[in-house]
């Protein structure tokens, strides 16, 4: 596959995150436009597609693009995505008649959430990052648990605290244990972290009762976002055991803007790394269901340039996401279509490829320098992290736009 090309001239450079390759699917405002609408982006510009729809330059047999979120045209199935992404190739393509009319610059808008979640399951599928903060949590001998090769580990989050990018992020209070503290206090998170992640947006649905296996779980995934599983270490390590993260992850969870579809990826698809342990046969990869995705963690102090902390990549994973929600259903739990599902932080075997501050600096003991010269062991009010994720084609490539959250002080608790 190399650069296709299209009429918007800012599509056909092997700089643009969003070439004619990508297509990937957002929901816009502008201030001209109080409604909220469906578009594409290509190059940096967007295409409207509520506008395109209302016209007749979209039919999909049923109106999905007049509501200010992608569930409905998610609803319709396989077969419509890809002749929704057909059609947007045709109109879009070089030599085909220009449209400027539908174009908005993306300058010129506000990202708003792609579509409505419904509920949110987040998994813990990074080898290296299950190995690192086990070894931080209960000692290298008990790192991985016994379950881990065999099954992907997940908690059920919250949908109704995921957030766009952009949106700013309260730093949440809660209930910790010093280790040499008799009793538990409450306040301000001291231990704020981010979590790399992609999620997976689920486009399909399976009844109560009736399981999927690996085939139908990724035929059910719309599209991939990144996702940051924002994280208050101190409140996790108080509260997590026997059921796992609450408090300390409910409170924020931030996804980018752009829904890149499977169909754009499915150059970039790679298989996860050998099995240590052979998997049962409910949860074996019948094809490569992960994607070769580098990803990449910024920090700003307040006012200040960012700096890369941390780079990495999708393939490392020890579970795709079809095998995640391959499990999810095994027992007869019924997804639906707005799930989302996180696939767990992305770290890789070297230092510098961890996607958490609680890995980089292992667990607050190694601060790491910024840019600026700061230090950082975890994050201090007005930092903002960013989450960047790109596919490398030949000649061109996919991205995903910034995943981004600026930290406020805590809340005062109600008295
Ligand atoms: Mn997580």
């Amino acid at each position: 596959m190399t650069l296709l090309k299209s009429w918007v001239a800012s599509a056909n450079s092997a700089e643009t995150p969003f070439p004619l390759n990508n297509l990937p699917y957002g929901v816009f405002a502008t201030d001209a436009e109080t409604m909220p609408r469906c578009g594409v982006a290509i190059g940096d510009m967007i295409f409207d597609l509520c506008k395109a729809e209302g016209e007749g330059l979209i039919d999909l047999g049923v109106a999905v693009f007049d509501v200010p979120y992608w569930n409905d045209a998610m609803d319709l199935g396989p077969e419509a995505w890809v002749a929704l992404r057909a059609r947007l190739v045709e109109l879009l393509s070089e030599g085909a008649e220009a449209l400027p009319d539908y174009l908005v610059a993306q300058a010129d808008v506000t990202m708003l959430m792609p579509f409505k979640v419904v509920e949110f399951t987040d998994f813990y599928a990074g080898k290296h990052h299950a190995m690192n903060v086990g070894t931080m949590f209960r000692g290298p001998e008990n790192a991985l648990p016994p379950n881990w090769l065999h099954i992907p580990i997940g908690y059920n989050g919250r949908a109704s605290t995921v957030v766009v990018s952009g949106t700013d992020i309260v730093r949440p209070n809660g209930q910790t244990k010093a280790p040499d503290a008799e009793v538990p206090s409450f306040g301000p998170c001291k231990r704020l972290d981010i979590e790399l992640e992609m999620g997976a947006i689920i486009g399909g649905a399976n009844a109560m009762g009736e399981p999927v296996t690996v085939q139908q779980a990724d035929d059910m995934i719309f599209g991939y976002v990144l996702l940051n599983d924002w994280s208050a270490r101190d409140i996790q390590a108080w509260e997590y055991q026997p059921l796992g993260p609450f408090q300390a992850k409910a409170f924020a969870t931030s996804i980018s803007p752009w829904i890149v579809t499977k169909e754009a990826l499915e150059p970039f698809r790679i298989s996860t790394p050998s099995r240590e342990k052979p998997l049962l046969s409910h949860l074996v990869e019948p094809g490569p269901m992960l994607y070769d995705i580098d990803l990449a963690v910024t920090m700003a102090p307040k006012g200040k340039a960012a700096s890369t902390i941390a780079r990495t990549n999708y393939s490392q994973m020890y579970y795709s996401a079809a095998q995640q929600l391959a499990h999810h259903a095994s027992s007869g739990c019924a997804m639906n279509v707005g799930d989302l599902i996180g696939t767990g932080t992305v770290s890789g075997s070297e230092k510098s490829e961890r996607g958490s501050l609680l890995e980089l600096t292992w667990g607050g003991n190694e601060p790491v320098t910024l840019d600026t010269g700061e230090t950082r062991t975890f994050i201090e009010d007005g930092d903002t992290m960013i989450l960047e994720g790109t596919a490398k084609g030949d000649g061109y490539q996919i991205g995903f736009g910034s995943c981004a959250g600026t930290i406020c002080p805590a809340k005062p608790f109600p008295k």
